[in-house]
């Protein structure tokens, strides 16, 4: 499954607000979420199409997809050089798809700041230029294995290698995170990806904030949006404390209530599931049959052995063709039959890229 993994210096609200979304169940039927580990945790993505394609195919079983969140803690100055839980906390980064970086915005006497100040900006560089020395270190490593390739073999392709991996390096020095490195995706494809840097992760920041301020923010979370104006990243206003109340709540209508009270219409750990959604850049394919109706999550742009080695690596592996029928062809038509009369029905091969509602049956060697 997707991960999305909660990083921030300690004591900035990370656990306060991963037992909010653990314990938000109740809160949003929309949202089902269940502790799979102490710190990771599965929500259930919920989907409308799944529900008519069961009322036409009345299956055994209905499967929706899921993304986990994982709380990652122990992050501390010092970490790319194996303090606190240094290596084993920056492994735990690099098995996720996408960061979701809490910053603390409150001020709060009673809540001792690892720095003594409350600074978000400072707090957020101070865990940026950990990844970037972790990602240093795999941009070195790289770029003398690609500079004696270059040097031997003259071949164009490890010179424009060795261009790129210079250009990210002198990047990461000055301080940025990596994801804010201009390259095309060829390059970025051919040079980049295999190195898994960890800045390179799409990011939502969430500031945590006061009650105060959950609408519109305050003089920190101010520093903050300057401070990530070049990201093109998500901001996103929560207050941790606020959730853990409002996770605890059982009736639907007292949640409401206190969440107008405070001028919002969803609860943060509503809209942060939201948002994480889009930062992954999900999309959803189906599988229908009498057995099951079951959503499987790719990214975008997937193509359909891609998609198929979602189900099993062997799908992908002796990946034939895919048979595609589009959603609202299903619904319109009511069955594959009728859609495969109609001509609604294609075969598509290799190439295909699978878009988001695709019904998909793959045929495959084994
Ligand atoms: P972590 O180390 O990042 O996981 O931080 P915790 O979630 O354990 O929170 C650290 C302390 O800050 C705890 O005492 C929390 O009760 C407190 N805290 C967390 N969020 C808020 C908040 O939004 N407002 C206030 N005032 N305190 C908070």
């Amino acid at each position: 499954a997707l991960q999305a993994g909660i990083v921030g210096l300690p004591n900035v609200g990370k656990s306060t607000l991963f037992n909010a979304l653990s314990s938000a169940k109740a809160q949003a039927a929309n949202f089902p979420f269940c502790t799979i580990e102490p710190n990771v945790g599965v929500i259930t993505v919920p989907d409308e199409r799944l529900i008519a394609l069961e009322d036409l195919v009345h299956p055994q079983k209905v499967i929706p997809t899921t993304v986990e969140i994982v709380d990652i803690a122990g992050l501390v100055k010092g970490a790319s050089k194996g303090e606190g839980l240094g290596n084993q906390f920056l492994g735990n980064i690099r098995n996720t798809d996408a960061i979701i970086h809490v910053l603390r915005c409150f001020d709060d006497d009673n809540v001792i700041h690892v720095d003594g100040v409350v600074n978000p900006v400072s707090d957020k560089e101070v865990i940026d230029t950990e990844l970037q020395l972790k990602d240093l270190d795999s941009v070195d490593k790289k770029l003398a294995k690609s500079e004696k390739a270059a040097k031997s073999s003259g071949d164009k392709e490890a010179i424009r290698g060795v261009e790129i991996l210079k250009a990210m390096k002198a990047h990461l020095e000055s301080g940025k995170n990596a994801r804010s490195f201009e390259v095309s995706v060829e390059d970025k494809q051919k040079h980049l990806n295999d190195l898994a840097l960890l800045t390179i992760k799409p990011v939502i920041y969430v500031c945590n904030v006061d009650e105060k301020s959950v609408v519109s923010g305050n003089k920190h979370t101010e520093a903050v949006k300057e401070n990530v104006k070049d990201e093109k990243a998500e901001i996103l206003f929560v207050s941790a404390q606020i959730e853990s109340e409002i996770a605890v709540m059982d009736s639907f209508e007292d949640r409401q209530v206190f969440l107008e009270d405070l001028g919002l219409t969803q609860s943060g750990v509503a809209r942060l599931i939201q948002a994480t959604y889009n930062l992954l850049h999900l999309s959803t394919y189906f599988t229908v049959g009498e057995k099951e109706v079951r959503a499987w999550t790719i990214t975008k742009g997937f193509l359909a052995p891609q998609a198929a080695g979602v189900i099993h690596t062997d799908f992908e592996k002796g990946f034939i063709r895919a048979e595609v029928i589009k959603y609202e062809d299903f619904i319109k038509y009511k069955s594959e039959a009728a859609c495969k009369e109609n001509g609604k029905l294609n075969v598509e091969g290799k190439e295909y890229v699978v878009q988001d509602g695709d019904i998909m049956n793959f045929r495959f060697n084994v």
